[in-house]
C-alpha cells in the first residue's frame, strides 16, 4: 500500500493485515481510512484509549453460508454467500447485496466497511453493512434469477429487519433482483415491511428518484466540486466508465446540467461518440435488450467501439469512474491529468487505485472519493426508509431536491473538515475524518 502511516496507525494497520489474511480490498480501504486519521488521535486522544479504531475495523458480525438453487436444465448449482454487518452505532445495518463472480469476503469487507463512513456523512441514521454472493447473473434466464434470490433470501431473512439491517442493490443487483427477494423476505415472515429493502418498484414502496440517486448524486457532488473552483459543468468534455445505473444517471444529469459525454464502457469494450452520447440509444441497449456497449457503435455513425479498449486514455476535463474497484490506476490517473482532467469523483466504491489518487492530489486536481461523491444512492435509500415508516409516497422534484441538498452537505462536511484537520482540498481526509468521528462519538457513548 502506498504512503505511510504515523506509528500510532501503523500497528493497528499490521493487527487487521494479520487478522483477515488474504484480503487485499479490505486492507486497501483501512489503510485509505487511517492514513487520515493522525490528527483525529491529537484531537480525540480517548479514542486512541478507547481502541475505538481497533473496533471500528472489526465487523460487529460476518455471515458466510450456502445458496443451492437449481439451473433451467434442472441441475443443482451451489453459491456462496455473505452478509458482513459492520457497524450499526447510527443505525440499522444498510448496505447493497452484489451479485458478481469476484464476490469473496474481502470484496464484501471493504464495500461495508466504506459504508460505515459513507453512511454517516449522509448525516441520516443508518448504519454499515454490505452482502454479496458469487452468483453470475451474467446469461441467467429471469427464473434462475428468481430460484437464486429466494435461496439467498431463505437463509439471509433471518438476519434482515427494517429496525436491524436493510439491504438494497449494487453490481448485479437492481429492481428486478430486490423484487425477488423482498417478495422471499414477505412470504417466509408474513409480514409486508417495507422498511427492510431499498430500491424497490414504485408500485410495491420504491421511492422516486432512488434508481436515478447515485449517478445523479455523484454530479451534484462534482459540481459542488468545481462550484468551490468558481467553476461549473457547462460545456465540460466528461468521460464516464461503466454503462451500469450509476454510469447511466450520471451521464443524465451531467448533460442536463450542460456537460457534453463523449464516452461509456462495459466489461468488454469503450464507446467514444465525439457528438456527445445519444442516452436513449444506450438505455435501449442496456436496459431493455441487456446488451453489450458494442452495439450502439453498430448503430451511431459517429461512435466508435473499442474493444478492451482503456477510458482514461480520453482527453477530458471531468472523469467519473462509475464501473468497479481498482479501475483507474497510477498510469490511468498520469494520462488524464496529462490531457487536461481537473476533476475526478468516484461514482464507484474504490474505482481509483491509491497510486491514482495520489497522482490526483499531487496534480491538485478536485479529487471526490466514494464515500462522499456516491453517497445518493444510499441517502436516497434512507428517504425510501422515511416514506416506508410514515406510508408515504413523496414526488420525484421533492425527492430530488432532498437528495442536491443531502450531497451539498456532504461536500461542504468534507471541505471543511479537511480545512479543520489541516488538510485543505483532500476531500478523502475530510470524508474519512467526519464520518469516522460521528461513528466513534456514538460509539463511546454507547459503550460499543
Ligand atoms: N450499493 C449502494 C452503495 O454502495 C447503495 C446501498 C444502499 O442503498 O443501501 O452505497
Amino acid at each position: 500500500m502506498n504512503g505511510s502511516l504515523d506509528e500510532k496507525l501503523e500497528p493497528i494497520y499490521q493487527e487487521v493485515l494479520h487478522r483477515n489474511p488474504g484480503e487485499t480490498e479490505f486492507h486497501q480501504s483501512v489503510h485509505g481510512v487511517l492514513q487520515t486519521l493522525g490528527p483525529v488521535l491529537v484531537k480525540y486522544p480517548e479514542f486512541a484509549d478507547l481502541k475505538i479504531i481497533q473496533r471500528i475495523c472489526e465487523p460487529e458480525r460476518q455471515i458466510i453460508f450456502r445458496v443451492p438453487w437449481q439451473d433451467d436444465r434442472g441441475e443443482l448449482q451451489i453459491n456462496r454467500a455473505f452478509r458482513v454487518q459492520f457497524n450499526s452505532a447510527l443505525g440499522p445495518y444498510k448496505g447493497g447485496i452484489r451479485f458478481h463472480p469476484s464476490v469473496y469476503l474481502g470484496i464484501v469487507k471493504f464495500l461495508g466497511f466504506s459504508q460505515v463512513f459513507k453512511n454517516a456523512l449522509t448525516g441520516l441514521p443508518i448504519g454499515g453493512g454490505k452482502g454479496g454472493s458469487d452468483f453470475d447473473p451474467k446469461g441467467r434466464s429471469d427464473g434462475e434469477i428468481m430460484r437464486f434470490c429466494q435461496s439467498l433470501i431463505t437463509e439471509m431473512y433471518r438476519y434482515l429487519g427494517e429496525y436491524t439491517d436493510v439491504p438494497a442493490g449494487d453490481i448485479g443487483v437492481g429492481q428486478r433482483e430486490v423484487g425477488y427477494m423482498f417478495g422471499q423476505y414477505k412470504r417466509l415472515t408474513n409480514r409486508f415491511e417495507s422498511g427492510v429493502f431499498t430500491g424497490k418498484g414504485l408500485d410495491w414502496g420504491g421511492s422516486r428518484a432512488r434508481t436515478e440517486a447515485t449517478g445523479y448524486g455523484a454530479v451534484f457532488f462534482t459540481q459542488e466540486m468545481l462550484k468551490a473552483r468558481n467553476d461549473s459543468l457547462e460545456g465540460k468534455r466528461v468521460v464516464i466508465s461503466g454503462a451500469g445505473n450509476v454510469a447511466v444517471f450520471a451521464t443524465q444529469k451531467a448533460q442536463q446540467l450542460g456537460a457534453k459525454v463523449i464516452a461509456c464502457s462495459d466489461s468488454r469494450g469503450v464507446i467514444l461518440d465525439e457528438d456527445g452520447l445519444d442516452l436513449d440509444l444506450l438505455r435501449q441497449i442496456k436496459e431493455r435488450e441487456r446488451g453489450p456497449v458494442s452495439d450502439y457503435a453498430e448503430r451511431k455513425p459517429s461512435a466508435k467501439y473499442r474493444e478492451n479498449g482503456c477510458i482514461w486514455e480520453i482527453p477530458c476535463e471531468v472523469a467519473l469512474p462509475c464501473a468497479t474497484q481498482n479501475e483507474l490506476t497510477g498510469k490511468d490517473a498520469k494520462a488524464l491529468v496529462e490531457n487536461g482532467c481537473i476533476a475526478v469523483a468516484e461514482g464507484a466504491n474504490m474505482p481509483v487505485t491509491p497510486e491514482g489518487i495520489q497522482t490526483f492530489r499531487e496534480a491538485g486536481i478536485a479529487f471526490g472519493p466514494g464515500k462522499a461523491a456516491n453517497a445518493g444512492g444510499v441517502a436516497t435509500s434512507a428517504l425510501e426508509m422515511q416514506q416506508n415508516a410514515s406510508r408515504d409516497s413523496w414526488t420525484f422534484e421533492y425527492t430530488e431536491a432532498r437528495l442536491q441538498e443531502i450531497m451539498a452537505n456532504i461536500h461542504q462536511t468534507c471541505f471543511e473538515t479537511a480545512e479543520e484537520y489541516g488538510s485543505p482540498g483532500n476531500y478523502s481526509a475530510g470524508a474519512n475524518i467526519a464520518g469516522f468521528v460521528k461513528v466513534a462519538r456514538a460509539m463511546e457513548a454507547m459503550g460499543h
